[in-house]
């Protein structure tokens, strides 16, 4: 596995121990986080420094924004294929109804939509939600 430290330099960013320890929740966890969860893992850290360090993330390629259905923003890990000032994160996200985690699903293509003619699709969000496989 890649470690942070690549990541980081991978995604032009400057390795600092908080972005560090942050990118390292999102590799063991597995799942999208809360700024709730983030600061709950890492409680001796500044908040603000905290919040700096997703945008940062999110600026250059590393995170994307996941929004579940009670409309807490969550963040979780991008694919290889994001970079700074683009993001590539056309897929599925599964959100538990009983643990409320919500994670990634890259593998699933998303359903192709038509529009009427006058409307240019540009982005594409779902959200199914269900029991995850800890839950069922
Ligand atoms: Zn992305
Ligand atoms: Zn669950
Ligand atoms: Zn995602």
């Amino acid at each position: 596995m890649v470690s942070s430290t690549q990541q980081l330099s991978a995604h032009k960013i400057r390795t600092t121990e908080i972005r560090i320890a942050v990118l390292n929740l999102f590799l063991e966890n597995k799942q999208a986080l809360s700024k709730q969860d983030i600061e709950q893992f890492l409680p001796n850290q500044d908040r603000i420094t905290l919040y700096r360090t997703l945008k940062t993330f999110e600026d250059k390629g590393l995170i994307h924004r996941v929004i579940n259905s009670s409309n807490i923003l969550k963040y979780a890990l991008c694919s290889d294929s994001c970079s700074h000032d683009y993001h590539n994160d056309q897929h599925i996200h599964f959100e538990c109804t009983n643990c409320r985690q919500t994670t990634c699903i890259e593998n699933v293509p998303l359903p192709k939509l038509t529009l009427p003619k006058e409307y240019l699709v540009q982005n594409l969000e779902l959200t199914v939600s269900g029991l995850c496989k800890d839950c069922k």
